[in-house]
């Protein structure tokens, strides 16, 4: 299949987009046209993130365990002379269970936060991901003039009643690919992932 270019009326150096970033194409593609012509990048599940409260109690945790085990080093002769062995592990171990508290704190924050997150992740990604082969089937349907530099949707391509484009300057066409594929489906833009 060939396309004429519309901005030379000539379809001998038109070749379709997919075929022209092809490692065989013949000439090969320079890397100025190539980077202008990828394929639209897929959706990429977002990244999971500590909050605000996590890191409060993994700090406090921090925080109150060095104080706990500075305390150790301190002069206790007075306090546990005499004392009874329970009296003294007490005395000891009492420190730290004020940080063993925020740290379960924190775990606990972190695994309900995770959950929610990887749940608002699974919600959003499959929009995202149709929305990327809406945009995938609209670079695939684009064709490249050599001789012009410019790239083009034959009519027809994107849809039976869509007409033919003018010349795209390659600069240009990532943003066609976008625009041309909310036109032509309509699509609205789905929410964005959280990050
Ligand atoms: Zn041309």
């Amino acid at each position: 299949m060939s396309a004429t270019c519309p901005q030379c009326s000539a379809p001998d150096q038109s070749v379709a987009v997919p075929h022209a970033l092809a490692p065989t194409a013949q000439p090969p593609l320079d890397e100025a046209a190539r980077a202008q012509l990828v394929p639209p990048p897929a959706p990429q599940p977002g990244r999971l993130r500590l909050n605000g409260g996590t890191i409060t109690f993994y700090a406090l945790t921090g925080v109150l365990t060095l104080l706990a085990v500075l305390s150790l080093f301190g002069n206790h002769d007075a306090d546990l002379d005499g004392a009874e062995p329970a009296y003294v592990a007490g005395y000891l171990i009492g420190p730290f269970l004020f940080p063993l508290l925020f740290l379960l704190i924190a775990v606990v924050l972190h695994a309900v936060s995770r959950k929610g997150q990887h749940r608002r992740l699974a919600e959003t990604l499959p929009a995202q991901q149709a929305l990327w082969q809406r945009h995938h089937f609209v670079w695939q349907s684009a064709w490249l003039c050599r001789r012009c530099r410019v790239a083009f949707f034959p009519a027809a391509a994107l849809r039976p009643d869509v007409a033919a484009s003018p010349p795209i300057p390659l600069d240009q066409f990532p943003l066609w690919v976008v625009t041309a594929s909310d036109r032509t489906y309509g699509f609205p833009t789905p929410p964005v992932a959280p990050n």
